[in-house]
């Protein structure tokens, strides 16, 4: 038997004998992982800074900040959340009652990604642990520090059988999808999404998909450009851009282009500096891969601001572009990066054709002061989820289920919503023995007439 075979039967066999399913259980994983985050934290800033060079402002925003907040979230609401629910009977089952059974599926992968790597680990760990699944992480090999940072934290805090961390490539990850896991969580591209689906298949896993894609921002006449070229050089640079909601590319009324521009470059001044490159601080492109993908979109258009790089320690300056057609390839990839190419259009119609050009956008962004054309937009157009006037926001409550559609994923999670992606609900009919209703029986004299009453 391979060690991840091992690993898997041993997970198998510790939820089997039924230690996750209690609430005692569950809340002390839930706070020892709260106390494993700060306990490592100087560690966890370290290892972000090495791999990505990542700010401290932006590792307590994006990274720690949020998983404490769902951590917190969880253990306030865990024993609410567990209990069965007791849901209406119809008149045809007189005497019954109905429940909803809270069924953690067992032991789940949990496959993530590069970009955010601690939080894109943890936060679905959080809705697995509180639902009673035990849990295989295999994080990102393009962020090794916190790969390895993190089979640490887990092997320290957490019993092997319980929670185990596998690093590794695809190669380690193609072999993990072969074995008979309960659930499948999954976070990265869309092409290894479809691997993913494709290998769940086999077995009949169920997963969940958070996958990217180019998520428009649209900038209307009436908007307050001020606050909107403020939002949205916050949500497309963070990260330097490799943010799987980040606004992909601006969309704007012709007529007030000019003028966003303007604002865009006095933001983008404001909140890192004209050269942001120089500082230690500003994100660095994960690999050379990526940075040369990005360096090939700067030849497809014209450069109205930025666009210095530094090849050697792989930084890119907040770069906005004009002249993009859409059939170059910025315009056919997710860019995942600080380049904000910018189109205009005229009438807002136009719009509803650009999107469908990239379908099912992870999320969509729609700044103006006109409540009805915000209507519109958000009742007519198809998206994983928003903001109206604000960028990435969506995402830091935990009142919002998180996710795509489409294309940009399947499945959904963040505050209850993650405890319900790892939870099956087990409909359970508890029938009375106090009596027996003889009408839904073949030989009931009455039945058929007493039936057909109760289904009109
Ligand atoms: P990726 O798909 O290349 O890798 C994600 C994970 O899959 C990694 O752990 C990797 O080792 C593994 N993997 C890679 N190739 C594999 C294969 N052939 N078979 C099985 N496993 C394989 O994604 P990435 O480059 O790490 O992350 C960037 C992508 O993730 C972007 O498209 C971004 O939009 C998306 N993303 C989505 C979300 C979300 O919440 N929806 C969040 C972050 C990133």
């Amino acid at each position: 038997m391979s060690e991840i075979q091992e690993i898997v039967q041993h997970q198998k066999s510790l939820f089997r004998a039924g230690k996750t399913m209690t609430y005692t259980y569950r809340i002390h994983q839930l706070q020892k992982l709260k106390q494993m985050l700060e306990r490592y934290e100087p560690r966890i800033y370290e290892s972000l800074h090495k791999d990505l060079n990542k700010s401290s402002y932006e590792v307590l925003t994006t990274e720690l900040g949020y998983l404490q907040q769902e951590i917190n979230y969880a253990i306030k609401h865990l024993r609410e959340w567990m209990q069965p629910k007791k849901v209406k009977t119809p008149t045809s089952h007189k005497g019954a009652k109905s429940l909803i059974y809270k069924q953690p599926y067992g032991v789940v992968l949990i496959i993530s990604p590069w970009n955010y790597p601690l939080h894109l680990a943890i936060a679905p760990l959080i809705g697995a642990i509180a639902a009673g699944n035990t849990a295989v992480i295999k994080p990102s090999e393009l962020t090794p520090y916190t790969s390895e940072l993190i089979e640490e934290m887990i092997e320290e805090t957490f019993e092997k059988k319980y929670l185990t961390v596998i690093q590794g490539d695809q190669e380690i990850s193609q072999a993990l999808l072969d074995q008979p896991f309960d659930y499948i969580f999954f976070t990265g591209s869309v092409p290894v999404g479809k691997i993913v689906m494709e290998k769940a298949s086999q077995q009949l896993i169920p997963v969940t998909l958070e996958l990217g894609g180019k998520s428009p921002c649209i900038v209307d006449h009436d908007a307050k450009l001020e606050y909107a070229a403020r939002r949205i050089v916050w949500g497309k640079f963070l990260n330097a851009g490799q943010t799987c909601v980040a606004p992909d590319y601006l969309l704007v009324h012709q007529n007030v282009k000019e003028k966003l521009v303007q604002h865009l470059q006095k933001e983008i001044e404001k909140m890192y500096s004209p050269n942001p490159m120089e500082s230690d601080e500003f994100t660095k492109i994960v690999n050379e891969r990526h940075f040369d993908r990005l360096m090939a979109y700067l030849e497809e258009g014209n450069i109205l601001y930025g666009g210095k790089s530094d090849r050697d320690n792989r930084l890119m300056n907040p770069t906005l572009m004009d002249a993009v057609d859409w059939d170059s390839k910025m315009m056919k990839d997710e860019i995942f990066g600080p380049i904000l190419p910018i189109l205009t259009y005229q009438e807002l119609e136009e719009v509803y054709d650009h999107i469908e050009h990239s379908r099912n956008p992870l999320a969509l962004y729609y700044f103006s002061e006109n409540e009805r054309k915000q209507e519109w937009i958000t009742r007519n157009i198809s998206f994983g989820g928003g903001c109206i006037n604000d960028t990435v926001m969506h995402l830091g409550t935990n009142q919002l289920p998180f996710g795509g559609i489409g294309s940009s994923g399947i499945g959904k999670y963040h505050g209850k919503y993650s405890f319900d992606t790892f939870t099956h609900e087990k409909s359970v009919l508890k029938q009375t023995t106090a009596f027996d209703l003889a009408f839904r029986y073949p030989n009931s004299k009455v039945g058929r007439k007493i039936l057909k009453k109760l289904f009109k």
